[in-house]
């Protein structure tokens, strides 16, 4: 595609968000185009083929709330396949594995913090997760890195509204060949121009005018679905300056960290525990999620969360393999050392186009979400993850975002042909 210099609505970014505004764009016959700064599309979904039907997803990979996820239908036509039963979630720790009734306890003190957190946010006290956990439990520090996977960050930097208005129906089903590579997929026939990373944004005049790596697009509305880690760390200009009630709602719900290392093995050490979770308790109280063989695959993969992932990732890819792999033999022996096969790490707060996992509400800011997502001066709305109403941090969240914006768009500016 050569870059349009003038268009209807230009949308930022092909990640889901920027995909479900561009899919409804094209369905309604608008005059669009799609700018990415990378050179796929995607953003935090994003997949490798690590052999022949072998597939890793280094950001997302789980069809949340998927009875009521747009994208699960999406995944069915285009023959994606996902597995529904839960995983198992064993603990182990003090070198042995923990019997049922101490999975139990551990379920029941979940389950009382959540309590906590919705009572908290019935009487309209926005304050952390933190402060809704009893911290003398032995299952707190369980319970904090379970919070860094779920929202990204550690429990006093987030809101405990942002887990209780998540629309969760406690269906989480992992796709086989990718959540990455079927966001792909499905935007794989919209127009987007690649390399093309806005610069900035000049909405001064009754035109929107934009200028990106490879010139200057001008349009009526701009829908802009970079991350918040984008947006804070103004990579992108705005003439005038966005307003301050804006900025403030950009700062008060910033990404965290998160990421997904894969450790491939030679061959089946684990017997017969494919797609078994597992969370391993050290004793100074760190924490990993593990997951077996998912879908079979000679692999275990572990997943970092807030600060821990954010230190991990400055590490550096050797210091993050080989902590897993230390994690992996604290649980199954030093003998699986030798026959690790190879490795694939996520580095997302690295990459210079998202800065981050997903975005989670300071504890006291959950109302900024609303702020975010409202749009400026009708002409710059704003998508993506951050910015959605009970399915924040998502893909769906993200794309149906989109789609709304695109809708928005379309009757702001009486767009429909
Ligand atoms: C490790 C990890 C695991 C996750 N697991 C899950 C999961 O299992 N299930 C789930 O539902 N969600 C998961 N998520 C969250 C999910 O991936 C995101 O919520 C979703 O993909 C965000 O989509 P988006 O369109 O809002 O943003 P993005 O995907 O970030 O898209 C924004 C796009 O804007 C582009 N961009 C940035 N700057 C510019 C610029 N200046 N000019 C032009 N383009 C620009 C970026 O390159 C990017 O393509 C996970 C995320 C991570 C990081």
């Amino acid at each position: 595609m050569s870059t349009r210099s003038n268009v209807d609505v230009l949308v930022i970014g092909a990640g889901a968000a920027g995909i479900g505004a561009g899919l409804t764009l094209s369905r309604r016959r608008v005059d669009f185009a799609i700018v990415e700064a990378s050179h796929r599309i995607g953003g935090r979904g994003y997949t490798e083929e690590l052999a022949p039907g072998e597939f890793f997803d280094l950001g997302c990979h789980w069809l949340h709330s998927a009875s009521i996820n747009p994208l699960t239908a999406v995944a069915d036509r285009l023959g994606y396949t996902y597995r529904k039963e839960a995983f198992s979630r064993r603990v182990f720790t003090d070198g042995a594995w923990q019997p049922d009734t101490i999975i139990d306890e551990r379920d029941a003190y979940a389950d009382r913090t959540y309590a906590a957190m919705h009572a908290h946010s019935d009487a309209g006290e926005d304050i952390s997760i933190y402060d809704c956990m009893d911290r003398d439990n032995r299952w707190a520090s369980m319970f904090d890195h379970w919070i860094t996977l779920d929202t990204s960050a550690d429990p006093d930097q987030v809101s405990a509204f942002d887990l209780v208005r998540y629309n969760d129906t406690n269906e989480d089903w992992p796709i086989r060949e990718g959540y990455g590579r079927l966001i792909c997929e499905l935007g794989a026939a919209l127009p987007v121009e690649l390399n093309c990373a806005v610069e900035r944004i000049d909405w001064r005049g009754s035109r929107v005018v934009v200028t990106t790596a490879k010139g200057v697009i001008e349009a009526k509305a701009v829908i802009l679905t970079v991350s918040t880690g984008v947006l804070g760390a103004d990579d992108i200009e705005f003439l005038p300056r966005l307003p301050d009630w804006k900025r403030d709602a950009i700062s008060a719900v910033p990404l965290g960290h998160h990421n997904r290392i894969c450790i491939r093995f030679e061959r089946n050490l684990f017997g017969e525990k494919a797609n078994e979770g597992v969370t391993l308790l050290k004793d100074n109280d760190e924490c990993m999620a593990l997951r077996i063989r998912p879908f079979g695959f000679q692999r275990v993969v572990g997943g970092t969360g807030g600060r821990f992932a954010q230190w991990l990732e400055r590490a550096g890819v050797e210091a993050s393999v080989a902590y897993v792999v230390d994690c992996i033999a604290e649980v199954f022996g030093n003998g699986i050392r030798k026959h690790v096969g190879g490795h694939v790490v996520s580095a997302w707060s690295s990459d210079p186009w998202v800065r981050g996992a997903y975005a989670a509400s300071l504890p006291g800011q959950f109302h900024q979400r609303q702020h975010l997502a409202a749009t400026v001066a009708e002409k710059i709305l704003f998508a993506g993850e951050a910015t959605s109403d009970g399915f924040q941090a998502t893909v769906h969240g993200a794309y149906l975002s989109g789609e709304a914006k695109a809708l928005e768009a379309v009757r702001t500016l009486k767009l429909d042909s």
